[in-house]
């Protein structure tokens, strides 16, 4: 079967992996992170929206589209919709489990961004792990606050009352304790990705007693199979 996976996450590229023996795949990346080491066909960088992804399913003469995008990129999931729809291919997703607060754990449910900024009013120090969103307001720091913000790639940096540390994950435990107590962080600011690879600071903040601001994810749109499991995924493609 020809397959095209829309990727930009670890299990994407296990999905690949699994599936490449098997079928004609194409892994599709945005562009904006590693290129995996993959032995199938791998494309980057957008379509043009959904008519253009419409037009590569069509051009390509993919027989099954799958979303395995990272639960906060709801933009492509929503072009794979009408893109599935429109080219007459089915379209299948993976979708990562949430996180779900376990005792001990202290979580502010927030929405958006001005939702963020409501939930920290009494916090001095906010340790934030959602990409970039707060860089754009670094004018915006209240003047009892110093943020430590961590992202992929880095950035210029922006004001002198925060402090921007450039990694990426997996994290351990041990790590993410040290960086919390050496920044004195009394709050981490996180969105719900779920998944292993950055859970070590939700352990973290557990285990200091540190307070969680949780940027809930955005509503995805309900396709033909979802799957939240990888290997269900594959094997439904044995
Ligand atoms: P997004 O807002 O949903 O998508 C923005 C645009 O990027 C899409 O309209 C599409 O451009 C292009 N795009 C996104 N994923 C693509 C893919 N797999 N293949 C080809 N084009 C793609 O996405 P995002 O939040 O910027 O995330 C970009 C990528 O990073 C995604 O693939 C996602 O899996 C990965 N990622 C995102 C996050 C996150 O927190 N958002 C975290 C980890 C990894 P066109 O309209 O031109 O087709």
């Amino acid at each position: 079967m020809r397959i095209l996976i829309l990727g930009g996450t670890g299990e994407a590229v296990e999905l690949a992996r699994r599936l490449t023996p098997v079928h004609a795949v194409i892994y599709s990346l945005a562009g904006k992170g590693k290129i995996p080491d993959l032995t199938c066909a791998v494309r980057v960088g957008g379509f043009g929206g959904g008519d253009g992804l419409a037009a590569f399913l069509r051009a390509n003469h993919i027989e099954l589209l799958i979303d395995a995008t990272h639960p906060f990129a709801a933009q492509i999931s929503h072009n794979a919709v009408h893109a599935a729809d429109a080219a007459a291919v089915p379209l299948w997703a993976y979708q990562r489990p949430a996180w779900s607060p376990e005792p001990g754990d202290d979580w502010r449910r927030v929405a958006d961004w001005s939702e963020i900024i409501t939930a920290l009013a009494g916090f001095k120090r906010p340790f934030f792990t959602i990409g970039l969103e707060p860089l754009r307001h670094d004018a915006e720091i209240p003047l009892d606050q110093y943020w430590l913000v961590r992202c992929l790639a880095a950035q210029p940096l922006v004001s002198p009352r925060l402090t921007l540390l450039c990694a990426t994950g997996p994290f351990k435990r041990e790590h993410e304790v040290a960086l919390m107590r050496d920044y004195r962080i009394d709050v981490l600011v996180a969105k719900n990705s779920g998944g292993r690879a950055v859970e070590a600071k939700l352990i973290a903040a557990r285990q200091l007693g540190v307070e969680v601001v949780m940027l809930e994810r955005p509503i995805l749109p309900v396709v033909e199979r979802t799957f939240d499991e990888i290997r269900s995924l594959a094997a439904e493609l044995s």
